[in-house]
């Protein structure tokens, strides 16, 4: 190893590849021989972007909207954002409280860098999404992670969250509908968790990318909307996963207006600003028919109640009804493996590619996390080669 390579910062010597990335790339290796693979493993819708929306990004960029934009967002995106975000959860916003960015992800990133200092806590969900872990870790801060709970609909295990909230917690963060697990935290939970971060004076960090994917009759309750959070909630949420907009890079948060400011100033000297003309087809998004995001609600519906059935009907696995996402997390502690070595034999022996719930963190060991943005057919022809591979151990 050279001198420059020892040198590299600290912070960034606990980061790994996500998972899903690490299992494409084994799969396509076994797919360059020849072989099939049924893909199971990438959270990302397997629509096109709906046409409306496409269209606005190209208009925009034939018309020269291809400039630097302000850093936190152009204003109508920021306030098409407000009224909708506002309209959803029934509360009202002011444009100057949304900072748009270059994905979800950056609107993870900047507000826990606004926030955090080393040693501070930081409550997260475990099984969760990777780069709540990696995150806290880069800005040094200390993960506190609160097991999801198969029996509880993998909800928060809110004794474990009782014990470790305290006046040293920073921040809370919390995923409903959740990746890994496609469960929903209720209403009383989430209540608890908003009264705990108010009595021990920390933020909340709601990730509510999934938020329009849920089965429930209700639509999924946000914890900004808890007296007393408005103040203390950074609601993250994103075009992803709703349009199927996962390449075009496009995200957001609604907080308050100074937090806004500073996560504003950090965009300025980062990413600088989110394309414009993916910007510009953000607005087509929220402000376009909406009919398509139902369609493709109802058709992950309908694929979760196929995959959730044939799992349930493969000798050795339970799998819960999630309630949201297009994940299912099925319990395979019956074969006694590491939901890793699982995984790979599913891979190798199947040709299905699946993730194993380690990937989500140490509370995932003795799960899968499969991925249901596929075809019926698809779904199908896995849980049979999956059926059939299992068989055999
Ligand atoms: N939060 C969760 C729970 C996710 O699953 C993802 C993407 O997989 C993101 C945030 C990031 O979304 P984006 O691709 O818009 O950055």
């Amino acid at each position: 190893m050279t001198k420059a390579y020892d040198q590299l910062a600290d912070r960034t010597s606990h980061l790994v590849a996500e998972g899903a990335y690490f299992f494409l790339a084994k799969a396509q290796q076994i797919e360059a021989k020849g072989r099939e693979i049924i893909h199971l493993e990438i959270g990302q819708p397997d629509f096109q972007t709906f046409a409306n929306i496409g269209m606005a990004g190209i208009r925009a960029i034939t018309t020269g909207q291809t400039r630097y934009t302000p850093p936190a967002g152009i204003p109508p995106l920021r306030e098409a954002i407000a009224k909708y975000t506002g309209e959803r959860i029934g509360m009202t916003f002011s444009a100057d409280q949304v900072t748009v960015g270059p994905g979800a992800k950056p609107l993870l990133f900047f507000p826990m860098m606004a926030l955090l200092e080393p040693g501070d806590e930081v409550i997260y969900p475990d099984p969760g999404f990777p780069s709540y872990r990696a995150i806290i870790k880069i800005m040094g801060a200390k993960p506190v992670p609160i097991p999801l709970k198969e029996e509880k609909e993998f909800s928060f295990d809110m004794d474990e969250f009782m014990k470790k909230i305290n006046p040293r917690t920073r921040l809370v963060i919390v995923n409903s509908p959740s990746n890994p697990t496609g469960g929903i935290i209720p209403a009383q939970d989430l209540e608890t968790i908003a009264n705990a971060a108010i009595k021990n004076d920390c933020w909340v960090l709601s990730d509510e990318i999934y938020t329009r994917l849920s089965y429930t009759k209700e639509p999924v309750k946000s914890i900004m909307t808890f007296p007393g959070m408005a103040e203390r909630t950074i609601l993250m949420d994103g075009f992803s996963k709703t349009y199927a907009m996962t390449g075009w890079r496009l995200g957001y948060a609604v907080m308050p207006k100074q937090l806004a400011d500073t996560v504003g100033l950090l965009l300025t000297h980062s990413v600088g600003c989110t394309a414009t003309f993916t910007q510009i087809a953000g607005i087509e998004a929220l402000e376009g028919p909406q009919e398509q995001v139902e369609t493709v609600r109802q058709v992950f519906h309908k694929r979760r109640d196929v995959i959730v059935k044939g799992l349930n009907d493969i000798p050795g696995i339970t799998c819960q009804m999630p309630q949201g996402a297009f994940y299912v997390f099925p319990n395979i502690k019956h074969f006694g493996r590491t939901s890793d070595d699982l995984a790979n034999y599913l891979l190798q022996e199947a040709g299905v590619c699946v993730l194993p719930g380690t990937s989500f963190g140490k509370m995932g060991e003795g799960y899968l996390r499969l991925c249901y943005a596929n075809s019926i057919e698809a779904i199908e022809k896995a849980l049979e080669k999956m059926k059939d591979a299992l068989s055999k151990l």
